[in-house]
């Protein structure tokens, strides 16, 4: 049985103060789900000393190498001592926005990994790809870029997916529970192929897009969802709760 787990992505919002003004207001949460915040860089120093209540930290963005001229970039071994175990890869803000290719998201899940953290890989397909029948096709190859070849690889302590269309983010625009099961379903399938029954059956895959406290209960209770990784509705403490509570 896989547990359940619920990321929080806060994405460019809080500051320092208003990050550990969040914890402190935050209900306390079941302990059978897991749960984690993606929090600004800035705001790291500060949560690593607040008390989180078991709620893991996890970093936006940082880069690959180990260290060089990459201004304004930050590489793991400087995010490490905050107590950061996760890391986001390949959202589609940084795909979109920030022109990551699928060689570098590659490059940094296998970076985060080598390091010892535990990378979420973000796949997800645009509405125009939806639309053409090509949703499957195109998240799959998502996941061939990082783990079409394995020569020489070792995987990060878990696998954990976020399947997040593009359409859906920030949009209102929720995919239908039976929709992103079969999403789900079959990333989980392609995972089988690519890593083995085993890996596939423990790897948590999440779903992320206009998730929200009133339309979360169907879409974690479906058999290929194992929790979500959630924008909007994760800002607040009492909504971040309800999301737990009804996962
Ligand atoms: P929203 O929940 O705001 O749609 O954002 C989803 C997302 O991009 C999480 O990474």
């Amino acid at each position: 049985m896989r547990k359940l787990l619920i990321m929080a992505n806060w994405k460019m919002n809080k500051t320092a103060g208003e990050a550990v003004a969040f914890f402190d207001s935050l209900p306390a949460l079941p302990a059978e789900v897991d749960t984690a915040v993606f929090a600004p860089l800035t705001a790291l120093d500060a949560l690593s000393k607040a008390p989180l209540a078991g709620v893991g930290l996890g970093a936006q963005n940082f880069h690959p190498a180990a260290a060089g001229a990459f201004t304004g970039e930050v590489s793991l071994a400087m995010l490490a001592p905050f107590g950061v175990r996760y890391v986001l890869t390949g959202h589609s803000e940084r795909r979109d926005l920030f022109k990551e290719s699928d060689a570098f998201v590659a490059e940094k899940y296998w970076a985060a990994a080598d390091y010892g953290m535990m990378p979420v890989l973000c796949v997800g397909e645009s509405m125009a790809i939806r639309e053409a029948g090509g949703a499957e096709a195109h998240t799959r190859a998502q996941l061939d870029a990082v783990f079409g070849d394995m020569t020489g690889r070792v995987l990060p302590k878990e696998v954990i997916i976020a399947y997040e269309p593009i359409w859906a983010i920030g949009t209102g625009l929720t995919a239908t529970a039976e929709d992103a099961e079969a999403m789900c379903a079959s990333l989980r399938a392609h995972l089988a192929d690519r890593l083995g029954k085993d890996v596939a059956a423990q790897a948590r895959i999440l779903y992320g897009g206009s998730v929200k406290p009133d339309n979360c209960a169907a879409l974690f209770a479906q058999e290929n969802i194992d929790g979500g990784l959630i924008g909007g509705a994760s800002l607040e403490p009492a909504s971040f709760a309800a999301l737990v509570e009804k996962g």
